[in-house]
């Protein structure tokens, strides 16, 4: 008796111990207002307490980011920069270096086509009041453009822009970079698997519960809103990153103007309507949406076949165009055509 004691005690102990260990892994999703859009972050985690203290710590992490990078606001590193233009170089933390670095890397692949100095046009665009400047002032303002003319020492961690005038605006990077941020820091804290929205810039890693993976829908450039879909995805360990005509524009004349500007041009790049880029790292997504957004369809199938990134891209009259990477990847709605079913 004794011993049957002993061996129904210690079962006990080892089924007890057991499902103590054994907790059910939940998604938890939380959403913030940071970096001038919404931010929602869902983890997967088998405690609320561990998955809360996460989250927490990740939105912190695109908060400081976000202090540095703020375009508008004159306390953050990259005003330092641009009121320094001509003066003399600045001294910067390691994230706003190497998300300069970063982006003078796709400004080079992609032959200036994405140029963090477009600034100085892009805000002569009033996306509110529906305004946009004249042909005169975008000329006198279009020579203060050129991604050449921002100066790294890796050495000394400085910036400088050579000429006065000009700016930086990380506007068409810090997204992607602020997720890639977040989910480092969500496995840092223990994260088994995440999934990091910043508005269109979107990295996964792992799979939600019960094994599948995290699948993400493209909007239809043209649709009425962000559940008309065109495509959706599975997302492994990957980012995703979207730029569109329709996010900021007005119409004048029946013709749109929009956010993503040509920096050769000063004007907003015609011939698509939406890019979607899908690959490691959301620093490079994000950039590389913007850059082909402005290269068009021949060329930026190429710079994402080269880089080794998926682009899926939508021409004006709606047609969509993709890397052959992305083919077998990508699942679209019936309805939608692409360049191979003439
Ligand atoms: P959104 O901000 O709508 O998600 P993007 O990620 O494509 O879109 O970034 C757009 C922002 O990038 C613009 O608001 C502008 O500040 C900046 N931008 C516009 N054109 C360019 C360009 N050619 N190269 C780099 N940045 C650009
Ligand atoms: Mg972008």
């Amino acid at each position: 008796m004794k011993r049957f004691l002993f061996i129904a005690f210690n079962l006990l102990l080892i089924l007890s111990t057991f499902s103590c260990n054994w907790r059910k892994d939940e998604t938890y999703r939380k959403s913030e207002f940071l970096l001038d859009t919404i931010v929602t972050i869902t983890v997967v985690s088998d405690s609320e307490r561990k998955a809360e203290d996460a989250m927490d710590k990740a939105f912190a992490e695109i908060k400081r980011l976000g202090k540095l990078i703020n375009f508008f606001s004159p306390d953050s590193e990259i005003s330092a920069i641009n009121r320094n233009a001509g003066i003399s170089p600045v001294a910067v933390s390691p994230d706003t270096y190497t998300l300069l670095e970063r982006a003078t890397e796709i400004s080079t692949e992609t032959g200036g086509a994405f140029d963090m100095t477009v600034g100085v046009v892009v805000n002569l665009y009033d996306f509110h009041n529906k305004t946009r400047p004249s042909d005169a002032l975008i000329r006198e303002k279009l020579p203060l453009v050129n991604f050449r003319d921002l100066m790294l020492n890796q050495d000394k961690q400085t910036a400088f822009l050579r000429r006065k005038g000009m700016t930086v605006d990380a506007g068409g990077i810090a997204k992607g970079y602020a997720a890639d941020r977040a989910i480092e820091v969500l496995k840092s804290a223990g994260i088994k698997a995440a999934l990091v929205a910043v508005a269109g810039d979107i990295r996964a890693y792992g799979l939600k519960p019960g094994g599948t993976p995290w699948r993400v829908g493209i909007r239809d450039p043209r649709g009425k809103g962000m559940d008309d879909i065109i495509a959706t995805l599975e997302l492994r360990d990957m980012a995703i990153s979207t730029s569109g005509d329709y996010e900021r524009f007005f119409i004048e004349n029946g013709k749109r103007y929009h956010h993503l500007i040509d920096p050769k041009t000063g004007y907003p790049a015609g011939g698509v309507m939406g890019v979607t880029i899908v690959g490691p790292l959301g620093v490079y997504t994000d950039s590389l949406a913007t850059a082909l957004f402005i290269s068009g369809i021949d060329k930026g199938l190429k710079i994402a076949g080269t880089l080794g990134y998926d682009a899926l891209m939508i021409d004006k009259t709606g047609k969509l165009h993709m890397t052959d990477s992305l083919k077998n990847k990508i699942t679209l709605q019936p309805r939608i055509k692409t360049n191979e079913d003439e």
